[in-house]
């Protein structure tokens, strides 16, 4: 590392307050807005790397905030990276890894924002930092959760028309089940083949609960059912004898997670996400894993805004399989624009940006719209 070409000169964290185009429903909570934490890495030969952390709600869904992303780069791993090679990305992250014990999304957005910057310093997109894309566009699901079935009809029609998305993924588990079930069928009923319905059950249910919901699930025409409990044993006993697959997404947290899983037969698709996993690195070994267990991919999301969105995109695009799409609709549900140039969304597809890095420009005026005030941090 003593012939680095560039040198980590700071780290700057901000957060970005921004509202949702709607009330977004889950079983652990209601969205009205979303934070995205946003890190930008400083490097001596003048190149700058953006990445971004998010999370679902808050910390409803799992041990890391926006807020807490922040301060654990701003104490821990800027402190730790600032003066090291920025060309050295797995080296480096290793490193952090030892002084910095699990924190995935903070260590995601740190690995973004430097992968955005090699990929501009080496003229190519992140994409081809990771092995090579295999395709340049992705099918992207829009999740249906405002909670009313005459509303999410309304919605999906609309998103049909715009030819955005043709896969909807319901959010259930906050009713009672009757009412899921029926919410389920009466959208499925109406849509019949124009559109793939899934369920997203982010644990809501007991393992009998979830054991009599998943054929009336598959009755009704559902075709995926997305973490109906929170126990790995429970998910591996009702894969067994499931009529539809099931999704692991909240107990897939990294590699050795994956692995476990797998190991016991646990699931028949992964929601590979980067922060979830730790990194793109990280997500890039859940995958592999799940190829070699014939397990099959969905990309996920936490809801994440452009930055990650994109690190994301370019990550799924190298994926060999990638039998079930991917959900990678994070900035469309916040209002604001925060990037120069808005992703392109168009016949139910994302398409994978082909500039450097990340190729993609955050518009600064708009940042400076919803940072959070007196946050702002810098480490040198
Ligand atoms: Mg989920």
């Amino acid at each position: 590392m003593s012939n680095a070409t560039a040198v980590i000169e700071a780290v700057e964290t901000i957060l970005l307050d921004i509202p949702t185009v709607r009330p977004h429903k889950l079983s652990v909570a209601t969205m009205h807005g979303q934070t995205l934490m946003v890190v930008k890495v400083y490097c001596s030969d003048g190149i700058v790397g953006i990445g971004e952390g998010t999370t679902i709600a808050g910390m409803a869904y799992g041990p890391e905030s926006p807020e807490s992303m922040k301060v654990a780069i701003d104490t821990y791993l800027a402190p730790a990276a600032v003066g090291k090679d920025a060309t050295s990305i797995q080296a480096l992250m290793a490193h952090l890894g030892k002084l910095v014990k699990v924190n995935h999304f903070s260590k995601s957005a740190l690995e973004t924002a430097l992968l955005d910057g090699h990929g501009k310093r080496l003229n190519v997109p992140v994409s081809e930092l990771l092995g090579g894309r295999r395709r340049d566009r992705l099918p992207v699901a829009w999740t249906l959760a405002s909670g009313d079935t005459a509303k999410d009809i309304a919605e999906a029609e609309h998103m049909l028309e715009i030819r955005r998305h043709n896969i909807f993924k319901l959010k259930i588990g906050a009713r009672d089940i009757h009412t899921d079930i029926k919410h389920v069928a009466e959208i499925k009923r109406h849509f019949g083949d124009r559109a793939s319905v899934r369920v997203d059950v982010n644990m809501a249910w007991s393992e009998i609960q979830a054991s009599r919901a998943i054929p009336a699930l598959a009755d009704v025409g559902c075709e995926l059912v997305e973490q109906p409990v929170a126990s790995a044993a429970a998910l591996a006993r009702l894969t067994r004898r499931s009529p539809v697959a099931l999704m692991a997404d909240e107990i897939l947290q990294g590699p050795e997670s994956a692995f476990e899983i797998a190991r016991n037969d646990g699931a028949n698709v992964f929601a590979i996400k980067i922060e979830q996993s730790g990194g793109l690195f990280a997500a890039q070994r859940v995958a592999a894993i799940a190829d070699a267990a014939g397990i099959e991919l969905y990309g996920g999301t936490m809801l994440e805004g452009a930055f990650s969105t994109i690190a994301s995109a370019h990550l799924f695009a190298t994926f060999a399989n990638l039998q079930w799409g991917t959900e990678l609709f994070g900035p469309l549900l916040i209002t604001e624009e925060i990037l120069s140039t808005p992703l392109e969304y168009s016949d139910f597809q994302i398409t994978v940006p082909q500039g450097a890095g990340l190729g993609i420009e955050l518009d600064e005026a708009a940042v400076k719209r919803f940072t959070r005030k007196g946050l702002t941090k810098v480490v040198r």
